[in-house]
């Protein structure tokens, strides 16, 4: 296999350093803890010195995965480093890590709108997950390939395809895929721990939301919403919505979901899933948000019902278009 010449500018970068501190985007998700731990392990293995500091606690079926209830939990980054290497974080700012711009940054992602932060920075949109990067640029420092890596590579692109839905796979995401398996990962435990760890509050919510679930006149557009009242009452938390926007996508007509959650009073972070070609990254985009083809979001104040009619409105345009 050919190195590819990005990842090889970012081994050598690594490889003349020696203490780094990773970061990624703020309320992680499995790409951003899989990508940052991937990267962490190669790196110890190599003689250096990793510390992982993110802003929010990985989701309580991550933790269970090596290496993460180590992670440093903070606002801010103390101590001294040769470079900061932050994965799956569109900018830097998103990290909610303040002090990470004191170091040389390295910024590894595939998120579109890339701010291009950083003194070196490899951005491909084309990758199914920041993991695939981070194997690349594992494999290019000649670090090895140990359960713990590839683990967290396996986490990073299992979650971030949402177990192989999404557009971006290739036939290297299968390949990687493959060399982590050969590397002793095994596929059925991490599908357990990400996917069958839940407690029951989380069922309960997922039940509450469903319930309460509405569908657009086309019949192909789900609108789904939480407030606090409905997680007290379900003995859940908002973190225990992760996952419930991709169920209503199981229903063969729908095209597209929506998902309000109520920050307080009339604010709201909106989550948008699609099928194919239908890019909900621009509709997010058109709200000052952002994101990928088929998952996107944004943060937006208003009037509940008027914000669910615009965010349907403009989801049946980007529907129409990828007609
Ligand atoms: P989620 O719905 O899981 O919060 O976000 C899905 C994807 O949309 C994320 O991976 C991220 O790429 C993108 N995203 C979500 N919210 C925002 C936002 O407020 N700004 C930007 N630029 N991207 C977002
Ligand atoms: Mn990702």
């Amino acid at each position: 296999m050919t190195t590819n010449p990005q990842a090889r500018a970012i081994a050598d970068a690594i490889l003349a350093r020696q203490r780094f501190v990773l970061s990624s985007h703020a309320r992680p998700d499995g790409d951003s803890i899989g990508s940052q731990l991937a990267m962490a392990y190669a790196l110890r293995a190599l003689g250096k010195e990793a510390v992982v500091v993110n802003a929010d606690p990985a989701p309580p079926p991550i933790m269970q995965f090596p290496g993460v209830p180590d992670i440093r939990i903070a606002p801010r980054v103390d101590g001294e480093f040769d470079a900061a290497i932050i994965m799956e974080c569109s900018d830097l700012a998103r990290t909610g890590v303040a002090g990470l711009d004191r170091f040389f940054v390295i910024n590894i992602d595939h998120h579109p709108g890339n701010s291009g932060f950083g003194q070196l920075t490899w951005f491909d949109s084309g990758a199914a997950a920041c993991g695939e990067m981070v194997y690349d640029v594992i494999l290019a420092m000649g670090a090895p390939l140990s359960r713990e890596v590839a683990t967290h590579v396996y986490l990073a692109i299992l979650t971030d395809t949402g177990s192989f839905h999404y557009s971006n796979i290739s036939p290297r995401t299968f390949d990687i895929c493959r060399e982590t398996l050969e590397a002793g990962v095994d596929p059925v435990l991490v599908a357990r721990n990400v996917y069958d760890s839940n407690h029951m509050g989380r069922l309960k919510l997922f039940g509450s939301v469903l319930s309460a679930m509405q569908i657009d006149p086309t019949g192909r557009i789900a609108i789904i919403y939480l407030d606090h009242e409905m997680a007290r009452e379900a003995g859940g938390t908002y973190e225990d919505t992760e996952g419930v926007i991709n169920l209503p996508l199981t229903v063969k007509d729908i095209h597209a979901v929506v998902f309000f959650k109520q920050v307080e009073g009339e604010e709201y972070r909106v989550s948008m899933r699609s099928k194919g070609e239908i890019d909900i990254g621009l509709v997010a985009k058109s709200f000052g948000g952002g994101g990928h083809k088929n998952a996107a979001g944004c943060t937006v104040t208003g009037a509940i019902d008027a914000l669910q009619k615009l965010f349907v409105e403009k989801i049946e345009e980007a529907i129409a278009i990828s007609a």
